[in-house]
């Protein structure tokens, strides 16, 4: 049989279609490789943990799935405070702390929220003290002078640095998420009370001062070493003989113009 030129002509164009979709699925299923391959790059990162408390059937991220929860864990529950677990700090040096959490928020007795603003990276113990603090003497306190407290400003919390950020020195509470520091609460009605703010009431400030240094084995404030001007550090530091330090010159309005003291040896907290 004799094949026509035309028919000739219209095999040659299947065979070249042919070869185009082959070439065509190539470019195709490459193409969508590539774009496989972008997508991975671009996945999201895990979503960050809810804040909820743990549990030994849910251990945090970073932690082993044997790890029961501390007793500290167990004792700060959520109808205490907003503290979600955190993995283990990892230096840098002695700046090693297990048993971490995010204190977010303190619940008061009676169901109002305390913020912490930012939430503070602490130890377990420390934030268990901290919201212990804040729902049975800063509340309260606060309470006392007509307002309702709203959140505390967290100036500092973990932080792996020498003593009063001189490089060098003993390392500080804050490197073993011991320690806070706070410089102002903040009220419902929107007013900001500063700690250390020689016209803010002495009596309020007296009683905060008290309790403070009740609670905590350090409060460093104003006429303390000049490095605490102007906020409250607290910290939960175990000394020998289980010496305590509670160093907060509650002021009044002229005295806060007092000299700063000579530099300060290395070794003071
Ligand atoms: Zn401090």
């Amino acid at each position: 049989m004799e094949v026509g030129r035309d028919k000739v002509a219209i095999l040659a164009d299947i065979a070249k279609v042919k070869a185009l979709s082959v070439l065509l699925v190539v470019v195709t299923f490459g193409g969508s490789a590539l774009c496989g391959l972008a997508a991975a790059e671009a996945l999201p990162l895990p979503r960050p943990r809810p804040p909820q408390i743990s549990t030994a059937e849910s251990a945090p991220e970073g932690m082993t799935e044997e790890a029961a929860p501390s007793a500290c864990r167990l004792r700060l529950t959520a109808e205490l405070a907003e503290a979600p677990s955190l993995p283990p700090l990892i230096g840098p040096g002695e700046c090693n702390v297990g048993d971490v959490v995010r204190l977010e928020a303190v619940w008061l007795v009676d169901k109002t929220r305390v913020a912490v603003t930012p939430p503070a990276i602490l130890r377990c113990s420390f934030a268990e003290a901290v919201a212990h603090w804040v729902r049975e003497d800063v509340a309260p306190a606060v309470r006392s002078v007509g307002g309702v407290l709203r959140s505390i400003d967290n100036f500092a919390a973990y932080d792996c640095r020498g003593r009063n950020r001189i490089i060098g020195a003993r390392l500080s509470e804050h490197g073993r998420a011991n320690a806070l520091d706070i410089r102002s609460l903040k009220l419902a009605s929107g007013t900001v009370i500063e700690l250390t703010d020689p016209r803010v009431a002495k009596d309020f400030r007296e009683r905060l001062r008290k309790n403070a240094c009740a609670r905590f084995t350090t409060v460093l404030g104003p006429g303390s070493d000049g490095y605490h001007e102007n906020h409250v550090h607290l910290d939960l530091a175990e000394r020998r003989g289980g010496h305590r330090m509670c160093q907060w010159d509650v002021r009044e309005p002229g005295e806060e113009a007092v000299p700063l003291p000579p530099p300060r040896p290395a070794d003071a907290p």
